[in-house]
């Protein structure tokens, strides 16, 4: 009988899972079920789509005929809301539960979920007026907002302006402001989203609640000197310390109070305050007792797996962004699209099991790590971080 192969998560951890299953098994029944409209896209390439620096169907990375060619049963816009690892009487396998009622039995089931942006007190207050960068419909809807929005904020803004001689006090960037952003949070959206409202022309103000970006870890004290360098000479401001206490909508736009005292006014917040990895449909004990709900710290948190990206039920398995990865003691996630790729391949080949090469598959986290912002290059490696301010010829602009 076919292996019943069920994938839950259509990015790419799950697609290339399932590629890697079909170019070595050619009867198995494989399955994906994915909460995303879309067929796989490049969420590394969001950022360069809202900037219009890409077209759509440069950050497409398959249609929906692809799946079909390949024998690859597609389940889009589909949640899964419950896993049953094993079902009464069987020693292995499972099912899973849809929101929609659907149930699908399986031999070897991959989570493959990635992360959730970490919801906001604050969301449903100026809804119309808060953007986050996670998905493609985040991004066609910033698109669409910059597309409709400029002379709507260039009016707002200049109303704000002042005379000219309070405009030549604030300088270049005020005059050619089409509005103004928050940007809260202090990590990699963070970085990206700055970057988009900056080059539409925003005055763009980060708004962190740690001492640094990243909680203060990750990157050297003198990096981080260079970074906020950075933002000064492409005129983004950074307030650390502070969050946002309350806010309200206030004459077209968003007014913000801090908690500490601050009182700042701003046409729309971008939010990128972290992700959360830890599917709600799983079994506790799936989780591994050491995943955490370590939110505070904004530890990378998921499905624990071994080396072969194994959970601790048979036949779960875990990769991309929803993994950490236990392999030397501590479990560690690494967000970023080569660990999606390389923890995909491998879980496909693992899950195949006797229709594989018959040996289990060893995953390494990717020891580096690289992002573009304002022309500079950040890069980590072996958990070490550099900054390079010109563009690095060899790497990856946007990161990898
Ligand atoms: C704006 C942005 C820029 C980035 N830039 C970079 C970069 O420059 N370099 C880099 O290395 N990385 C970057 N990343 C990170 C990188 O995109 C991720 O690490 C990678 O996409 C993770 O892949 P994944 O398949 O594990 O998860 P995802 O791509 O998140 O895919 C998971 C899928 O599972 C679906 N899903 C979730 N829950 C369920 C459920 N219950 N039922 C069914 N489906 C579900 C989700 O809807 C989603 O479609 C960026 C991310 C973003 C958002």
């Amino acid at each position: 009988m076919p292996k019943r192969y069920c994938i839950i998560g259509g990015g790419i951890a799950g697609i290339t899972a399932a590629e890697t299953i079909r170019a070595h098994d050619g009867e198995g029944d494989i399955l994906v079920i994915s909460a995303e409209p879309h067929p796989l896209y490049s969420r590394v390439s969001l950022p360069a789509y809202v900037s219009g620096e890409l077209e759509r169907e440069r950050v497409m990375m398959r249609t929906l005929r692809d799946y079909a060619e390949r024998n690859i049963r597609l389940f889009p816009s589909e949640r899964v809301i419950e896993v049953r690892p094993r079902i009464r009487g069987r020693t292995s396998g499972g099912e899973v539960k849809t929101a929609s009622g659907k149930t699908f039995e399986y031999d070897a089931l991959l989570i493959a979920t990635g992360g959730r942006p970490v919801e906001w007190p604050h969301d449903e207050v100026v809804s119309e007026r808060i953007f986050r960068l996670h998905t493609l419909d985040d991004a066609l809807r910033l698109r669409e907002f910059f597309n409709r929005h400029p002379a709507r904020f260039a009016s707002l803004a200049s109303r704000r302006a002042g005379t000219p001689a309070s405009l030549a006090k604030r300088g270049e960037s005020a005059r050619r402001s089409v509005g103004r952003v928050i940007v809260a949070g202090g990590g990699f959206i963070a970085l990206e989203l700055a970057e988009i409202f900056r080059t539409k022309k925003f005055d763009v103000t980060f708004l962190v609640r740690g001492p640094q970006f990243w909680s203060g870890k990750w990157v050297d004290p003198a990096d981080h000197d260079r970074l906020t360098d950075l933002w000064k000479k492409n005129g983004v401001r950074a307030i650390f310390g502070d969050a946002v206490r309350e806010m309200e909508e206030n004459n077209g736009a968003v007014r913000i109070r801090t908690t500490a005292g601050r009182d700042i006014v701003a046409d729309c917040v971008a939010i990128a305050i972290g992700i959360e990895c830890e599917p709600d449909f799983v079994p506790r004990k799936i989780l591994g007792s050491l995943a955490s709900k370590n939110l505070e710290a904004r530890l990378p948190n998921g499905v624990v797996v071994n080396k072969y990206l194994e959970t601790e039920f048979p036949n779960v398995w875990a990769a991309g962004d929803a993994m950490r990865c236990a392999a030397d003691g501590e479990p560690q996630g690494s967000q970023n699209w080569s660990s999606a790729v390389l923890s995909g391949q491998a879980a496909g080949m693992n899950m195949m099991g006797e229709y594989g090469r018959g040996t289990r598959k060893v995953f390494r986290l990717p020891p580096r790590y690289s992002v573009g912002h304002f022309g500079a290059v950040l890069k980590w490696e072996n958990g070490r971080s550099f900054f390079k301010s010109n563009p690095d010829p060899e790497g990856s602009p946007r990161g990898g």
